[in-house]
């Protein structure tokens, strides 16, 4: 049995804070506002991944007004998610997301998050795609007021 999940996340950004994009931190003159570390890329495959395995969402899991969640490395909630997934029996055969992401350019540092994503998450650094997009300059994605994903899952039963 197999089982796709879809997630979607975006943060907004503002001057200082650090931008960290599937576990990596990435050079840029503003970073993400948020309860977390902000990691839009990590939300949106965890939101994918639950709702996949039908076992609810990020926001049930990890709630914002969770005080020991101040702060908190993303990782650490996608390797949580991964054991509560394999708990449940399930394994991840692919992720596929996209990054709207006017600034900075993030082809240079994919190769740097997919292989921290596949370490995370135990899985070949080939079945984990990202693929930056920019927005043309429109919307908020496109002032560079904000980063958006979405993220495609598919698991299969054990
Ligand atoms: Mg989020």
């Amino acid at each position: 049995m197999t089982r796709v999940g879809i997630g979607y996340d975006l943060h907004r950004l503002d001057a200082g804070g650090k931008f960290i994009l599937g576990g990596v931190e990435i050079p840029h003159d503003k970073g993400f506002v948020a309860h977390s570390d902000g990691d839009v890329l990590a939300h949106a495959i965890i939101d994918a991944l639950l709702g996949a395995a039908g076992l609810g969402n990020i926001g049930q899991r990890f709630p914002d007004t969770d005080p020991a969640l101040k702060g908190v490395d993303s990782m650490l909630l996608l390797a949580q998610t991964m054991d509560v997934l394999r708990d449940a029996g399930w394994s991840v055969v692919n992720v596929d997301a996209v990054v709207v992401a006017e600034r900075p350019k993030l082809n240079p540092h994919l190769e740097a998050v997919t292989r921290r994503l596949a370490e995370v998450m135990g899985m070949d650094r080939g079945l984990i795609s990202v693929k930056p997009k920019t927005n043309e300059g429109v919307n908020a994605e496109g002032r560079g007021e904000a980063v958006s994903v979405q993220a495609v899952v598919l698991l299969v039963r054990n």
